[in-house]
């Protein structure tokens, strides 16, 4: 392994969010029973013309403009010919020789596998504009295939690599990277079960220091982070393997098989030539005025690179912080609205319990933060009421997992909860200098371990405190005054 370099380029198809298809009306909404959502012009029957969905090519231009790239103000659709049983008006449009968006690229940041942080500018070459085909459907059917072509004339746009990344850990960065963007942008509902947003992974290896690259295989179709991964650590084993044994890599598509963990052939690959690619004779050329570019440049959201360096300089946070804010626009949506509440001078404590409690809630209950029955202005009433002492942390935890179980939209619904259950943080300093007299007088071993220096003893001996309060005094409070008492 030490020898070799891995090398790989992906190509990643993303479903557009339009409602409707690419040259049709019909609708793209997933789900509906077979074959209800495929019109004439889906299936190309005679005497029907493709019309360009204007959704479509405004999301193209979102992208292009989001990644630095080229947005090119004169593009073609071509057919790609050949024939799939998914396909069975015999040819997919698609964009050729001159597609849509040109260049640009991706800063992509990673951890190698001995943990170090890595980072790379991965270039694009294109994204073009096409059609997603039908679909087989091979499991309801003994002996035959159903197909569906509800899918078909989807509109897709398939982002493409340079053969910059070196590793699948890195290529995994870059769709996470790619999948936050495109969500990010509004273009694409990212949702990966229902295939919109798939990877093909080219992988190829080199000894190291070669300068010419290794023959490739295609993978195709992996719709998963965790497939993606394992695909390309099993196809560059098996490469590696071949060439030591003598072998060579022969160029094909593979398909990976998630339950043995391995890649299949598939088929041999296709050159550019074998699809008889030429301009689609029913569609004009895609001219974007250079004012609909500005129109759409206008109307971007603050990019998640922007972002992360905003919440970084003005709220003070962490780089690790800030990044992990802006993992999605939701979770970066949310912790603003908590911020607004409490304030920016707090808003680590804001990022604490965003990134803490309330992800580790969603994930246990595999929901998404835009379905969190704790509202952000709800979270930032509780974080006040840590901020002006009224309630502990530990306290607030309480407090919080009885919001969750019981959603409530009463924005006194914080103060209400700490008045009916007595929550309020003990100020009182009498009431905590008995407690303290009492946990003393109850605990002899640990005073004496205390005055023989043992740090450990004092932890306990706060611990006892703050049992015997019920979590309601301030633990701060609690240090001194214990310190104070056993000074
Ligand atoms: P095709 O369109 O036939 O699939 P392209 O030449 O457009 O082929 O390349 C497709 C993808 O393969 C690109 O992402 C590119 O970066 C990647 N690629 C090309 N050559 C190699 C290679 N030797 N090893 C790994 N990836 C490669
Ligand atoms: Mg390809």
């Amino acid at each position: 392994m030490a020898q070799w370099e891995v090398v790989i380029g992906l190509e990643t198809h993303a479903q557009l969010s339009t409602q409707s298809k690419i040259f049709s009306g019909s609708s793209t909404a997933f789900g509906a029973s077979p074959n209800t959502q495929a019109s004439p012009v889906d299936l190309a029957l005679p005497g029907v013309l493709p019309v360009l969905n204007r959704g479509a090519v405004e999301r193209a231009i979102r992208f292009g403009l989001a990644v630095g790239a080229t947005v090119s103000e004169r593009s073609i659709f071509a057919r790609k010919n050949y024939f799939y049983p998914d396909l069975p008006k015999g040819y997919q449009i698609s964009q050729y020789e001159i597609p849509v968006v040109v260049g640009g690229g991706l800063q992509v940041h990673w951890l190698d596998a001995q943990q170090r942080a890595q980072s790379r500018f991965v270039h694009l070459t294109r994204a073009h504009l096409e059609e997603d085909a039908g679909k087989s459907l091979h499991e309801d059917f003994a002996g035959a295939s159903g197909i569906d072509l509800n899918r078909a004339g989807t509109p897709l746009l398939e982002i493409v690599t340079e053969p910059d990344m070196r590793s699948s850990r890195e290529a995994v960065a870059y769709a996470k990277a790619l999948h936050t963007l495109v969500t990010w942008l509004g273009i694409c509902d990212g949702n990966m079960q229902e295939g919109s947003f798939r990877c093909d992974a080219n992988v190829s290896v080199r000894p190291i220091g070669a300068e010419k690259f290794g023959t490739r295989c295609e993978i195709k179709n992996l719709n998963s982070f965790r497939f993606l991964q394992q695909a390309i650590d099993y196809e560059v084993r098996r490469q590696i393997e071949l060439i030591e044994d003598g072998g060579r890599v022969v160029q094909e598509t593979r398909l990976y098989d998630p339950d043995r963990d391995e890649t299949r052939s598939m088929r041999s690959k296709e050159d550019a030539q074998d699809y008889r690619y030429f301009p689609d004779p029913d569609l004009p050329t895609l001219v974007i005025e250079p004012s609909w570019i500005e129109e759409v440049r206008a109307a971007m959201p603050e990019l998640p690179v922007a972002m992360q360096e905003r919440f970084a300089r003005d709220y003070g946070l962490s780089a690790a912080d800030a990044q992990g804010l802006v993992s999605s626009r939701a979770d970066a949506d949310y912790f603003e609205q908590v911020v607004k509440v409490i304030g920016p001078a707090q808003a680590k404590l804001a990022a604490n319990w965003v990134m803490g409690e309330l992800s580790a809630a969603l994930n246990r209950q595999g929901i998404e933060i835009t379905a969190a029955p704790i509202p952000p202005a709800m979270l930032g009433s509780l974080l006040q009421r840590i901020v002006d002492g009224t309630i502990s942390g530990k306290i607030a935890k309480d407090i919080f997992g009885q919001l969750w179980a019981t959603p409530n939209t009463d924005p006194a619904a914080v103060d209400s909860i700490i008045e009916a259950q007595g929550l309020k943080q003990m100020r009182d300093d009498g009431a905590l200098t008995a407690i303290i007299a009492q946990v003393l007088q109850d605990n002899p071993k640990s005073v004496e371990e205390f005055r023989a220096g043992k740090d450990k003893a004092f932890n306990a001996l706060v611990g006892q405190v703050m049992k015997a309060s019920k979590g309601k005094a301030n633990p701060q409070q609690v240090n001194e005054m214990l310190k104070a008492a056993l000074g």
